[in-house]
């Protein structure tokens, strides 16, 4: 064994469910497999087919604090999701790549018949839910539209069915979920995608490692270097 060698492996931090999915692909083009599936497994380290490089599974919204802290050394995470986490942490992260992968729209939506133009030329106050509030603050402010804002953490399309609120900021995607609770999109905000992060200290001093993984995830997403 070269003792010079880093030991320890590359940490990517990565979310269930869309962003695990549509990563793999990525992997799998800088030549690195994941055999093992965190929906039915219950570890939160998975190995990969490279010893160089191990996978942690953590929540969404997590995926920020750990590569920023250096808990992980890169991950890949929503722009909904970072734009909320540079708000109240700023610096730290460094953004390379917009992977292409985890396409959305943020959305305000409201209830079938609400009228929403009426509402907000009316002057009158919006209670608007969401799990996004800087992101709505913005959007609500650049319309010089007076909200009141609810911090939700999930199930956002129950709160104008049940009155806790007039509109609600969420993403969308095919629109289903929208539409089996009679909601409407209203408003775009701003499209979402994933992105790739890197923790800036990594960046300098496992540089020789990160690379040939960054470049093939460029490469692989079709991002301009
Ligand atoms: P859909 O029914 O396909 O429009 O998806 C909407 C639901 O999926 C909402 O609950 C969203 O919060 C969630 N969602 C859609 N796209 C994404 C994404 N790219 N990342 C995270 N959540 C998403």
């Amino acid at each position: 064994m070269n003792l010079t060698e880093n030991p320890k492996p590359l940490t990517l931090a990565l979310s269930k469910g869309r962003i695990f999915d549509e990563t793999l692909p990525l992997l799998e083009a800088a030549g690195i497999q994941v055999t093992e599936n965190p929906e039915s497994s219950r570890k939160l380290i998975l190995p990969t087919s490279s010893p160089a490089l191990r996978l942690i599974i953590v929540r969404a919204t997590d995926v920020p604090t750990y590569v920023q802290y250096g808990a992980a050394d890169f991950g890949v995470a929503g722009k909904d999701v970072l734009d909320e986490h540079t708000v109240t942490h700023p610096g730290g992260l460094y953004q390379p790549i917009d992977l292409n992968i985890a396409h959305c729209r943020m959305c305000v939506a409201v209830r079938e018949g609400f009228d929403y133009d009426e509402a907000v030329r009316q002057g009158s106050r919006l209670r608007v839910a969401t799990k996004y509030v800087h992101a709505a603050r913005e959007h609500f402010g650049r319309k010089g539209v007076h909200v009141d804002l609810i911090k939700l953490y999930g199930s956002m399309e129950l709160a104008p069915l049940v009155g806790l609120a007039d509109a609600i900021v969420d993403l969308v995607s095919t629109g289903n979920t929208l539409r089996a609770n009679h909601l409407v999109p209203v408003e775009d905000i701003t499209n979402i995608s994933a992105r790739l992060i890197v923790n800036q200290a990594a960046l300098k001093t496992r540089d020789s490692e990160l690379r040939p993984i960054l470049d093939a995830f460029a490469r692989a997403s079709g991002a301009v270097q």
